[in-house]
């Protein structure tokens, strides 16, 4: 079973299934609350998704109404971001993945408020927002 784990491996979790479309997110909520250039995420069914250790150490945060964010309480490594409109799905903070071989990312999004000092270096799709459904 494929897993991930915070910095300090206070928490571990699994999931089962392929990590799918993954992507970074330049929107400035992701910016801010990774505090870093982007956020990079892959999709993995909520079925199959657990946590296996350090599940009383997951602190919660809601940036908005809808989504709510996973981070280890203790080094503060984000985890996991899950959509009330989407509650099939984990997203996951890729950067988190014990074993990241298999990810391959397909397109920017929100690439219109990417940060001034980063360059998009590479040839993906880059949609000024949300990708087309
Ligand atoms: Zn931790
Ligand atoms: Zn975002």
């Amino acid at each position: 079973m494929p897993t991930g784990r915070c910095h300090c491996e206070t928490v571990v979790y699994s999931f089962d299934g392929p990590v799918t479309d993954a992507s970074c997110c330049h929107c400035r909520t992701c910016r801010r609350l990774c505090g870093s250039a982007f956020g990079a995420y892959g999709s993995v069914l909520a079925s199959g998704f657990e946590w296996v250790r350090g599940a009383e150490r997951v602190a919660r945060y809601a940036p908005t109404a809808r989504l709510t964010k996973a981070f280890c309480s203790a080094c503060g490594s984000p985890l996991t971001t899950t959509h009330a409109r989407e509650p099939g799905v984990v997203f996951l903070s890729l950067g988190s993945l014990d074993d990241a071989s298999g990810i391959t990312l397909l397109y920017h999004q929100f690439a219109a408020s990417a940060a001034e000092w980063h360059r998009i270096g590479d040839s993906l799709p880059r949609h000024e927002d949300w990708p087309p459904e």
